[in-house]
């Protein structure tokens, strides 16, 4: 059974991947940080999962992490923040923990799993982009940042473990209802899906089934790609 790993498996979009996985009898391990109660009820319906709470931000618990788990075939790296306010009104605090946990947690599962991935010869990363990575958005410079660094990273890593029989991948969402837009009010929203070829909001499940595309043999000579699951609102 192929062991797929991925980090905010508690979030809204994170459910419907470990959901995606579990159901086409992949052991999955769903990473989740303060939502323990969450977890913990996916697990009643999804018994076989194992929950794994790792601070991402943090490289010692993601290195703890990884040890537990003892190999991975799949890598999802899907925990992330998103803050909105002017750049002149963030503080160093909010700079560095957006960072830490929306790109150099990105790094640190990719690093453990590719020690993993180059001794067995197989394996494949997708990381969890956004839109706003590709176009920037006025206020949320730092997720813009963070998120267009995720991008940077999964093409340098397509590259570097291509030949080790490694594809690494990204997927950039647009709007998706999760909590992470809990605050947009319905007239941000409205005046959003307005500009959106499709003229709605993505669900979690129409990203998981992206990832899971990219993640698994069906996208066996594709690396290094970017897809955007927006409605068309990136064009
Ligand atoms: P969400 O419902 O708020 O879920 C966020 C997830 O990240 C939660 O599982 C949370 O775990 C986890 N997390 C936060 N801090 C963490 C940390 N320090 N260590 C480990 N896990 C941590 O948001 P979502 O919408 O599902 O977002 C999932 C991903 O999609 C994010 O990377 C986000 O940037 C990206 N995305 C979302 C949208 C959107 O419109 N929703 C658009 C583009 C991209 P706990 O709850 O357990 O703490």
């Amino acid at each position: 059974m192929k062991k797929v790993f991925i980090t905010g498996a508690s979030g809204g979009i994170g459910k419907a991947i470990t959901e995606k996985f579990y159901n086409n009898g992949y052991l999955v391990y769903a990473g989740y940080f303060s939502s323990e109660a969450e977890i913990y009820e996916m697990k009643d319906k999804m018994p076989g999962i194992t929950p794994v709470k790792v601070d991402v931000s943090s490289s010692s618990s993601v290195k703890e992490a990884f040890s537990n788990i003892k190999g991975c075939d799949i890598l999802i790296n899907n925990a992330g923040i998103a803050k909105s306010n002017l750049a002149t009104d963030v503080s160093d605090e909010e700079f560095d923990r957006i960072m830490k946990i929306d790109l150099y947690g990105t790094f640190y599962a990719c690093r453990e799993a590719l020690s993993y991935m180059v001794k067995t010869h197989s394996g494949s990363i997708v990381n969890i982009s956004s839109i706003w990575g590709i176009t920037g958005a006025s206020m949320e410079s730092v997720y813009s940042a963070a998120k267009a660094g995720v991008i940077g990273l999964t093409k340098a890593l397509a590259k570097e473990y291509g030949p080790s029989n490694i594809r690494v991948n990204a997927v950039a969402p647009g709007f998706i209802d999760t909590k992470m837009n809990s605050a947009l009010t319905r007239e941000d929203k409205e005046a959003f899906f307005s500009e959106t070829p499709l003229m709605r909001g993505g669900t979690p499940i129409e990203v998981a089934e992206s990832v899971y595309f990219l993640a698994t043999e069906s996208a066996s000579f594709i690396t290094g790609q970017i897809l955007t699951v927006d409605g068309g609102s990136a064009i």
